[in-house]
Order: structure tokens, then sequence, then C-alpha cells
């Protein structure tokens, strides 16, 4: 099983991004030490207001625009899951090439 999960968590398929937000929902929630540590450890950069992660799979309800169309996030605060509140946390999460984060090549749990 670890072996099929591990093929297809990098992949930029259906499947992957699944993967990908169930792992972030999981590491996210259970493991928040390790959250914390990959990206102390291996995330340089800072978020450019993309929104790109906001669509991932489906467009986010709480996903907003302002006057001049940028993307906001309409629960930002205590309210905002981890799932958002951490992306991307290590090289494997990230699936956006557009973000302003990127990631020394370590990582990946
Ligand atoms: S994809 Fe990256 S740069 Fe874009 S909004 Fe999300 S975290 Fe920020």
């Amino acid at each position: 099983m670890r072996a099929w999960v591990d093929k297809h968590l990098p992949r930029r398929t259906l499947l992957g991004q699944t993967l990908r937000k169930l792992r972030r929902f999981y590491l996210g929630n259970l493991n928040k030490e390790y959250i914390a540590q990959a990206i102390k450890d291996t995330r340089k950069g800072d978020c450019n207001r993309c929104g790109m992660c906001c669509e991932l799979i489906y467009k986010c309800p709480f996903l907003g625009r302002d006057a001049q169309n940028l993307p906001f996030c309409r629960i930002y605060g205590d309210l905002r899951p981890a799932n958002c509140r951490n992306y991307p946390f290590d090289a494997v999460d990230s699936e956006i090439d557009t973000c302003g984060y990127s990631f020394t090549p370590k990582s990946g749990k």
C-alpha cells in the first residue's frame, strides 16, 4: 500500500491531488510537529496571493475577490482549516508552479 501511495502521491493527476489533499489533512491535524519542522527546514519565499491553492480539485466556497480581483479568504484567521493554513508545507505538498513558495530538496513524509 505504501509503495502505491508513494508512486501516485507526487503525480499531477486527480488521484495525486486527492492523495495530497488527504495527506495535508492528516498531517495538518494529527502531525503538526512534522508540518512545523518541514516549513522551518525547507520552505522559502512568500505567498504572492495567486489564489491557486484555493482551487485545488474544487473552488473553495470561502474564496472571495476584492475590488482589484485579488483573491482573499472570507474566513481568514482562526476558522481557516489546517489544509489552507499550512499550504504548501513541503516539496511533496507543493503542486502549483506559480506559488511564491519553494523548497530545498529535503523533507517528504
Ligand atoms: S498557491 Fe502559493 S502563492 Fe498562491 S495563494 Fe497559495 S500559497 Fe499563496
